[in-house]
């Protein structure tokens, strides 16, 4: 029996979102930073039977019987992501990037003690703090952010808040910083000022994997990525550290926090570090920076801004200010032209977080599809274009064919 075919006899409802929505993927470009299109085979372990089994507790000592082969497929992801990383011990179970966060946090903060993250509206994530997600109401969050005029993190004045405030943890990474970090400073900031130190890799993780950003290992005292951005798993998260918190983060994600693992996604994080485990995903971390800087060379061109004035990783931040445009404006703008990008908060930005000034986009997904700096320099083109007519229906209809031109000289997944 086929999956396709039970599908689309059993729930044609379901079936044609699907169909429509494995199009919208094929046919348009995927500029989402934090997004990625996974191999079949990692599709394939998502939609197992590992999904009808509980498996609460660790390999080899669960609360349920059956479990010789999740065990396997468990202790296969710990011991790949031990290898991609250098880390010493790994947990492959949290079920997103934000319960990984809040798992650490459980694991090793008392509720109101002081953490060190960066602000949310300059880069930082909603779990580092902010004042809306469980981790800014449960624990005291002092935030810094990047310095107005170069628009980078000034570790100096990380340093200096870190020894006024003397936080528990101090927190590093980010969801919209174009340019690398300097994970060692921070573990030295914390160090000095006697705090533990966690790094957030979710959007660079494949970037660290394939040497083209600096690691936070072995240094780092825990640090926590997304399987399913640049590392290009399946939607999930993992959570890294030293030996000697193993135990409190074991005991925070089960049983403190989750209960039974989600089994066919960790089989998909297993089949995905196998995969970056290959030396041609080195290649493909290099391709994904090689093709930012490209796109950010052809966006200045078009007479964009960009913060800090360009990108060291996968990643870009658009500042509209000057083009008269909002965020809010662009992304819709875009969208109608077959390309998907998202509005983003710039750097001290005077507008709101729901139409901000900013749109943020990034290449992983594209240099998945095979695509090159060639190519870049014609995404910049198109995105220039649709900028500069937002309100122009012919012209984004007009771009909406040149994109699916585009996207259809490098298929994505041929089988619906
Ligand atoms: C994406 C991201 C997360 C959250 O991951 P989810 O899977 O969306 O919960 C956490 N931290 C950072 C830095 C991220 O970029």
């Amino acid at each position: 029996m086929g999956f396709r075919e039970s599908l689309s006899e059993e729930d044609k409802e379901v079936w044609e979102a699907l169909l429509n929505e494995s199009k919208r993927q094929n046919q348009g470009l995927e500029l989402i930073p934090s997004e990625n299109f996974v191999s079949r085979a990692v599709l394939q372990a998502l939609g197992s039977v590992f999904t009808n089994k509980y498996s609460e507790g660790y390999p080899h000592k669960r609360y349920y019987g059956g479990n010789e082969f999740v065990d396997a497929v468990e202790s296969l992801a710990i011991e790949r992501a031990k290898k991609l990383f250098g880390a010493e011990h790994v947990n492959v179970q949290p079920y997103s990037g934000s319960p990984a966060n809040i798992e650490v946090y459980f694991a090793l903060l008392n509720f109101g003690d002081k953490v060190m993250g960066m602000n949310l509206s300059q880069g930082g994530h909603l779990t580092h703090g902010h004042k809306v997600n469980f981790s800014g109401r449960a624990y005291n969050f002092v935030q810094y952010g990047v310095d107005r005029e170069t628009e980078l993190i000034d570790y100096d004045e990380v340093r200096k808040l870190a020894l006024k405030e003397k936080p528990k943890l101090i927190l590093s990474g980010a969801t919209a910083y174009p340019r690398e970090i300097d994970f060692k400073a921070f573990s030295e900031i914390a160090e000095e000022a006697g705090a533990m130190s966690m790094a957030d890799i979710s959007h660079i993780a494949g970037l660290v994997v394939g040497g083209v950003h600096k690691s936070p290992f072995p240094f780092t005292d825990i640090v926590t990525t997304t399987t399913h951005k640049t590392l290009r798993g399946p939607r999930g998260a993992m959570i890294m550290c030293k030996e000697k918190f193993a135990q409190a983060i074991d005991r925070a994600v089960f049983p403190g926090m989750q209960g039974g693992p989600h089994n066919h996604v960790t089989a998909a994080k297993a089949v995905a570090f196998s995969e970056a485990l290959k030396p041609e995903f080195k290649d493909y971390a290099a391709q994904i920076v090689k093709n930012a800087k490209a796109l950010a060379e052809g966006l200045m061109e078009e007479g964009l801004r960009l913060v800090s004035g360009g990108t060291d990783n996968h990643l870009i931040l658009i500042d509209l200010t000057k083009k008269g445009v909002s965020g809010k404006e662009a992304e819709a703008a875009l969208d109608k032209a077959g390309i998907t990008v998202n509005k983003n908060m710039i750097p001290y930005d005077t507008r709101s977080p729901f139409d901000p000034s900013g749109i943020r986009l990034g290449t992983p997904a594209l240099t998945t599809r095979g695509m090159k700096e060639g190519e870049m320099k014609e995404v910049a083109e198109l995105i220039g274009r649709a900028i500069s007519g937002v309100n122009d229906e012919a012209m984004l209809a007009k771009i909406k064919g040149d994109v699916r031109e585009l996207s259809s000289q490098f298929p994505l997944y041929d089988w619906y």
